[in-house]
């Protein structure tokens, strides 16, 4: 056996380093199908606003352009569509740069309530138009947290859009707050039709639409939750989602909270 002991010890080794040799392999196969399906799925995207535009444009020149009225709602349905491609575009870099860590967070403390106010000011007219009211419920002066103001901007704005796009008319839309030591979640909370339990694991994928059609009718690129998840996850922290068909959804996240600044307080 001392004489077999030292070939069975080389066999094991080139075993385990066959078996691992495989695992390396197959984790580069997963990544190649993972890579042309992301190819296939972003260029099926584009493809879709540049199809329309090339349609209206075209039927133009092919004699639309002589009338008037059809001209008019032509060229804007166009300009619609390649506003469409323009945000696709915008959201595909914004992914890609968070992914590759091209983005640096800047944490700093900020009022994430003042950003809220903000954020609301600029959803006023599409929440007006379908008589949606939006709501701050806190009694707190202020709410400090310790974040990148500027990606938290683009996850609140993502999260607001969605809760008024998907908002029927006359809904609500409520953020509100919970201290719990040393973090702050926030809550927004929607009056939507909810979210079917079969897609609600799925919504954080990149162009995973519940309802596509719907959701591109009403301008989605269907990017706004996988930033959104990937901002969270460069703040070590995660979006998590409680939602009920025909009632709505709340989305939520924790931040730490923000230290107050010495200087101003009294
Ligand atoms: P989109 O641009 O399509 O809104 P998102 O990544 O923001 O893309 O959302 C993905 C999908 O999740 C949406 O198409 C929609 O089906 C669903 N969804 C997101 N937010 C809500 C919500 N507040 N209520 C109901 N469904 C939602």
């Amino acid at each position: 056996s001392n004489v077999m002991n030292p070939l069975k010890k080389i066999n094991e080794e080139i075993f385990s380093y066959a078996a691992l040799k495989q695992k390396e392999i197959d984790e580069l196969k997963k990544l190649e199908a993972f890579r042309k399906e992301f190819i296939a799925d972003v260029s099926h995207e584009l493809k879709t606003p540049i199809f329309a535009a090339q349609g209206f444009v075209h039927t133009l020149l092919d004699g639309a352009v002589k009338d008037k009225n059809v001209r008019t709602r032509f060229l804007k349905k166009a300009a619609k569509s390649l506003d469409g491609l323009d945000m696709l575009v915008q959201d595909l870099l914004t992914l890609s740069q968070i992914e590759t860590g091209e983005i640096k967070m800047h944490y700093e403390t900020f009022d994430i309530k003042r950003l809220i106010e903000e954020i609301f000011d600029q959803f006023e007219n599409k929440a007006d138009k379908k008589n949606i009211e939006l709501i701050l419920d806190t009694t707190q002066h202020e709410v400090l947290v310790y974040a990148d103001w500027q990606r938290i901007n683009q996850v609140l704005t993502n999260l607001i859009s969605n809760a008024v796009k998907y908002s029927n008319d006359g809904g609500k839309v409520t953020v509100s707050f919970q201290t719990n030591k040393g973090t702050i979640t926030t809550y927004i909370k929607d009056t939507g039709e909810g979210i079917p339990p079969e897609d609600v694991h799925r919504i954080f994928e990149r162009f995973y639409r519940v309802d596509k059609s719907r959701s591109r009718e009403k301008g989605g690129t269907g990017l706004g939750l996988a930033i959104v998840k990937h901002i969270m996850e460069g703040h070590r922290s995660k979006v998590e989602v409680k939602t009920t068909m025909g009632k709505g959804s709340v989305f939520s996240f924790k931040l730490p909270v923000g230290e107050a600044d010495p200087l101003l307080e009294d």
